[in-house]
């Protein structure tokens, strides 16, 4: 099943706001599934941290303004190995077909 996970990631230097050093070190993560690209993340404590237009000054970094973090985005590879499995499929039955061998065994049921 597709899923999207978001962590939050700060830059580690003197310039990071309060918000996003907490959201940074506490490995804060939003996980989504089945779900698009949301247009806003919220935060528990401190509401809506980032959206889409304005991205993290969504949450106007407190005094300082001047830290640039970023959110790790991870999608869940369910996806590819859906592909991965459909292509062996394909080279199994070019195998059968053509007498195509090397690498069968590798491409075979062994991945679970
Ligand atoms: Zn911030
Ligand atoms: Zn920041």
């Amino acid at each position: 099943m597709p899923q999207l996970t978001l962590r939050w990631v700060h830059s580690h230097d003197n310039n990071v706001c309060p918000i996003c050093r907490e959201l940074g070190d506490s490995n804060y993560t939003w996980v989504f599934n089945n779900e698009p690209m949301p247009n806003e993340l919220f935060h528990p404590k401190h509401g809506i941290v980032w959206n889409v237009a304005t991205g993290s000054a969504a949450h106007e970094h407190g005094i300082k303004g001047a830290c640039r973090c970023h959110l790790d985005i991870q999608f869940d590879l369910a996806d590819l190995l859906e592909e991965a499995k459909k292509l062996r499929d394909s080279l199994k039955a070019g195998a059968s077909a053509g007498g195509f061998t090397m690498g069968q065994r590798e491409l075979g049921e062994s991945e679970e």
